[in-house]
């Protein structure tokens, strides 16, 4: 990254929060619940299936982990009622992971039986390398009892191929990605090529061993070289879906529905956007420049 991204992004958490906002908003659908399922109301008239995260991360306390399940249960409860196609995504340390893995585990546990009541899916989501350990470990204490909750895996990962071997056997349900957090050289790839060559064996392997995969990616190259990897099975097609961000290459989107795949958009909510949106900004380093202009006065944003 030049190194006058790289200065933007250190400043970038003092800028004042309506000019953030005002980049934020096209990767978050707002504040409130009803700005996501107004969001999910319109991707479903363009054919566009759902996801819902309510954003935030890092809660400690058992009584802030225990609200943010309920705020996931009115989320649910209003998926169902809007009538769309969409499910739950939460992360771990939005349950209080950090603090206690075990009531992070039994509040999981809460809500997935919560959701699959409701039949909606529910995605354990995957946060830095600190929290793999323990998220996997929250996730294969949970696929005994529960059908319908998935995990995310990130290629950027050197450990990820193992990892997949080492989840039991049985029905599986996994989000792929290339991994947002940026990690140590000793324990991830840092280079775009390993990353997505990583990714491809990753989405090989899963494919071999029958779980199914959902391509979250806005790379249409790599994406080709899984689809690529189709004929490999032969009868046994594999199960996939496309999956990508709100606010992010849409163009891409309306391309990959029309050659006949599904196009699942995640829609992020909430008051605390602010940390989401700033790892969406360190892609998009010329909305970053515009934000630095706004905020020295020397432009305004659209
Ligand atoms: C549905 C979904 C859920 C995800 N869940 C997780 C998770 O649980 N844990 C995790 O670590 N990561 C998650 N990610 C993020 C993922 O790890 C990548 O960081 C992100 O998808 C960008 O990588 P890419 O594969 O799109 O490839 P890239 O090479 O980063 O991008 C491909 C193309 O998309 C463009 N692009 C990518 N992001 C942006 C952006 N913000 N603004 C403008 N253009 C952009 C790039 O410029 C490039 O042209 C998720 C991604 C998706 C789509």
């Amino acid at each position: 990254m030049a190194l006058f991204d790289d200065l933007v992004l250190r400043t970038l958490p003092y800028v004042p929060r309506p000019i953030m906002w005002r980049v934020a908003k096209r990767y978050v659908a707002g504040e409130r619940l009803e700005d996501a399922i107004a969001a999910l109301v319109s991707l479903r008239e363009r054919q566009h299936p759902g996801i819902i995260d309510v954003l935030g991360e890092d809660v400690s306390g058992e009584a802030q982990s225990r609200a943010v399940v309920e705020e996931y249960k009115q989320a649910a409860e209003a998926v169902v009622a809007a009538r769309v196609d969409a499910y739950v995504s939460v992360k771990p340390t939005h349950l209080g992971l950090r603090t206690s893995e075990s009531l992070c585990l039994a509040l999981y546990r809460e809500l997935a039986a919560f959701c699959a009541a409701r039949k909606l899916f529910l995605r354990v989501e995957m946060e830095d390398h600190t929290t793999t350990d323990a998220t996997l470990r929250v996730f294969e204490a949970l696929r005994p009892d529960f059908a319908n909750v998935g995990i995310v895996l990130q290629s950027r990962l050197k450990r990820t191929p193992e990892d997949i071997q080492r989840l039991a056997p049985g029905p599986l349900d996994v989000r792929m990605v290339k991994g947002i957090y940026l990690e140590p050289a000793q324990i991830a790839h840092t280079e775009p090529e390993p990353i997505r060559a990583a990714y491809v064996e990753c989405v090989r392997a899963l494919w071999q061993r029958g779980a199914s995969v959902s391509l979250a990616t806005h790379d249409e190259r790599m994406a080709a070289q899984c689809f690529a990897l189709l004929p490999e099975f032969g009868a046994r097609k594999p199960r996939y879906e496309l999956q990508v961000l709100m606010g992010v290459m849409e163009h891409l989107w309306a391309r990959w529905k029309n050659a006949g795949h599904t196009v699942r958009v995640y829609v992020p909510f909430g008051p605390q956007w602010q940390p989401y949106s700033l790892r969406r900004l360190r892609k998009n380093p010329q909305m970053l420049r515009h934000v630095m202009r706004a905020a020295l006065g020397l432009s305004r944003l659209g």
